[in-house]
Parts: C-alpha cells; sequence; structure tokens
C-alpha cells in the first residue's frame, strides 16, 4: 500500500504569531479527527525549531536545503543543521527554486542525497513550464529532472523518496492539470521508476500532484489511481481550506 499524504507547503507568508496559529490548528483538527491519510507541513526554515517543539507528532518539513555539508555557505541551512531540530524531511527542487533561484538537477540531486543521508524524507518536485507542456514536450522534460535528480539513487534510497509532480504552468495561477492529464503523467513517472528500479518499488513510491489544487478540485484529482495526494500551496494557509483537503482524502 502506498503512503496517502497531503503536504503543505506555505512558501514565504506567515509571522511567527501566524505560523504558531495555524500548526496549533492543524494539529488540534488531526488529533481530534485522526485523518486516513499523512499530513505533511513544509514551512520556512525559522518556525522549525518551535513547530517541533509544540507539536512532535506533526510532521514537518523545511522548503529547501543545502546541497552542501557544511563550510563557507553563508545564508544556507544544511540537512545536519535541519535534524539537529527535528525537522522530518524537506521539500527539494520546488519549481519556484529551480526559477528563481536556477537550481539544476544535478545541485537538486545532490540535496535529496544529502537530504537521505541525514534521515529527512525528500520531498522532490518536478514539472514543466507552459511552453513544454505546449511543444509537447512535458514528458521529456519530467524524465531528465527524474532520471538526473533520483537513479543515482540506490533502492533503499528511492523507496524513501516522495516525488511531486507539479506542472509549473499551474501552481499559483488557478489553472489546474486535468484529473487526466495528471494522472497520465503520473503514471508515467511510475513507469520510468518500475523500468529503472522495478515494478515492486514504483508501486511503493508515492507520487503527488501540486498546483492549484483546493477544496473545490480535490475529490477528482486525488481519486486518480496513480495520484497519491497533493502538494498544496495557497490553500495550505488557512485551517479551513487544508482540513477540508484532509477530510475529502480521508473519505477516498
Ligand atoms: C506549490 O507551491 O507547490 C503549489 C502547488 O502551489 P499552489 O497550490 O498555490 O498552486
Amino acid at each position: 500500500m502506498r503512503r496517502k499524504i497531503v503536504a503543505g507547503n506555505w512558501k514565504m507568508n506567515k509571522t511567527l504569531p501566524e505560523a504558531k496559529l495555524l500548526l496549533t490548528e492543524i494539529d488540534t483538527y488531526i488529533q481530534s479527527k485522526p485523518p486516513k491519510c499523512e499530513v505533511i507541513v513544509g514551512i520556512p526554515f525559522v518556525y522549525i525549531e518551535s513547530a517541533k517543539a509544540n507539536h512532535k507528532d506533526l510532521n514537518v518539513f523545511s522548503e529547501d536545503i543545502s546541497e552542501h555539508r557544511s563550510g563557507a555557505y553563508t545564508g544556507e541551512v544544511s540537512a545536519e543543521m535541519l535534524k539537529s531540530i527535528h525537522a522530518d524531511g524537506a521539500i527539494i527542487g520546488h519549481s519556484e527554486r529551480r526559477q528563481y533561484h536556477k537550481e539544476t538537477d544535478e545541485q537538486i540531486g545532490a540535496k535529496v542525497k544529502i537530504a537521505l543521508d541525514n534521515g529527512l524524507t525528500p520531498i522532490f518536485c518536478n514539472g514543466e513550464v507552459l511552453e513544454e507542456r505546449k511543444s509537447g514536450r512535458h514528458k521529456e522534460v519530467v524524465k531528465r529532472q527524474t532520471e538526473v535528480a533520483l537513479f543515482g539513487l540506490s533502492p533503499e534510497d528511492i523507496s524513501k523518496v516522495i516525488i511531486a509532480y507539479e506542472p509549473v504552468w499551474a501552481i499559483g495561477t488557478g489553472e489546474t492539470a486535468t484529473p487526466e492529464q495528471a494522472q497520465e503523467i503520473h503514471a508515467y513517472i511510475r513507469g520510468l521508476i518500475a523500468t529503472q528500479y522495478g515494478n515492486e518499488i514504483a508501486d511503493s513510491i508515492s507520487i503527488l500532484y501540486g498546483g492549484s489544487v483546493k477544496p473545490s478540485n480535490a475529490k477528482e484529482i486525488f481519486s486518480k489511481p496513480d495520484v497519491d495526494g497533493g502538494l498544496i500551496g495557497g490553500a495550505a494557509l488557512n485551517i479551513n481550506d487544508f482540513s477540508a483537503l484532509i477530510d475529502i482524502y480521508s473519505e477516498i
């Protein structure tokens, strides 16, 4: 059975009091009504320590991680540092990191590896931009991103990775891939993994969909056989939408 996951990505939002309030609301919600899916919150680095100190059962991820172990990398946060404040994992290779920070597939692969080496679960993001989709190159792009970043991993390591397919044209735009488009590319990604690592591993890896998922469209997307949950941006920023998504997925 694959893990079913609803993961939030807060991006660069919320002050400390706002972050504490939302974390408390999420924790209280899932304790009062245990979901039938895993819940992850990806939050700014600066809030992780307090989040884990106050909500030890919550799965708390960073939104990035350094590709380096330690040293003269001003402003970076290492896997070892994250582990020492009890982070559970890290979102890696988000399209905003690829776009604004020019992260390459090779760097993203190094981040995935260093996360795994430090006992952190990576959520590895892939996905094409609009021109690549329009010119029919989306599979080729996702293949390259996945192969370069993940296929150097051992079978044991890749089994610990969560993948998030996020078509860039659907992130924060209100535009969603159709459930059929999501299913097609999720099945394609699973096929790539099967070719490299075999069916058993491919069938065990959770592939999340991300891109303007909200309560009004989640049921159709989450119902697709190769969609194992969502990486949620805007709708993860308030308890009503986030809890509704958890409920919708719990009932599928
Ligand atoms: C994201 O940031 O990963 C994301 C999917 O954002 P949104 O849900 O707002 O499109």
